[in-house]
């Protein structure tokens, strides 16, 4: 049994909780640990008391808390477009710094440019800094392919990473080509069976993939194995965030434009 001391604990205020997003800080405490469970939290005084033989680890200056889990990221990508804020707070529209070869055309041209070592190299980083940061588990898509080998080439670089924290792996099916989307979605049921992700995720939105679209590909993936996830009503509500009723889906995500009933019908689906 081994007792953790911490200047600052940061902790759940009533356990079991749901919906919750109460914490309670605690100063000057500690954490009591036995075969790898947390058996007791509270003040230092406390837990020394209730557990008088235990092994002490003192972490006298830092901050313990439970790890974070990030289950949202699109760190597999090259260049950086960060001129574009600045652009962006001047009055240029996304549209207009797209149309210039901005947006994410430019991350999908850089990205192609760069091969597979300096990618894997890139993505590393980026979780190593996480880590340092305190995230335990990092969940992270391809998507800046936005043509198949180039998406399969993403989810094996993706498959490849090691790391320190858990890696969770999504084929993201991003925006489909300007011309030929529907071959393009062809190809993407054709190539499912090969990402060898955990998740498969689609954009579903006004400028992405439709909602027909969406259900084909998620159906398929679902068949072949694989859990699901969904980029939902972030431009525009188009009946996105209705999947959840029909398929297994773990999460949806973005929502900036989900009805209220649809809410209800994400809280009631399990996603
Ligand atoms: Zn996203």
């Amino acid at each position: 049994m081994v007792i953790i001391r911490a200047k600052q604990l940061v902790t759940a205020l009533n356990m079991p909780w749901r919906y919750s997003d109460e914490v309670a800080v605690i100063n000057d405490a500690a954490v009591a640990i036995r075969d790898g469970v947390i058996i007791d939290v509270g003040t230092w005084e406390e837990i020394k008391r209730r557990h008088p033989h235990a092994d002490i680890w003192d972490f006298g200056d830092y901050l313990v808390t439970p790890g974070l889990v990030d289950p949202h990221t699109h760190l597999l990508f090259a260049g950086s477009r960060e001129d574009e804020l600045e652009r962006k707070l001047q009055g240029e529209s996304y549209e207009e710094i797209t149309r210039k070869g901005g947006g994410i055309y430019k991350t999908v041209k850089y990205t192609k440019e760069t091969s597979d070592q300096e990618l894997l190299n890139i993505l590393q980083k980026r979780i190593q800094l996480a880590t340092s940061f305190g995230t335990t588990t990092v969940e992270v898509k391809t998507g800046y392919g936005l043509d198949i080998d180039q998406e399969l080439r993403l989810a094996r670089i993706l498959k490849s990473v090691k790391s320190p924290i858990d890696v969770v792996t999504t084929f993201l099916v991003h925006i489909p080509p300007p011309a030929g989307r529907e071959n393009y979605v062809k190809e993407v049921l054709k190539a499912i069976p090969y990402a060898g992700t955990t998740y498969v995720d689609v954009f579903c939105d006004s400028i992405a993939f439709n909602v027909e679209e969406t259900r084909t590909i998620l159906k398929k993936a679902a068949e072949a194995g694989y859990k699901l996830r969904l980029h939902a009503d972030e431009l525009e509500y188009i009946g996105c965030s209705d999947l959840v009723e029909e398929l297994p889906i773990d999460s949806a995500d973005h929502l900036l434009n989900t009805p209220p009933e649809n809410v209800r019908k994400i809280a009631k689906s399990g996603t």
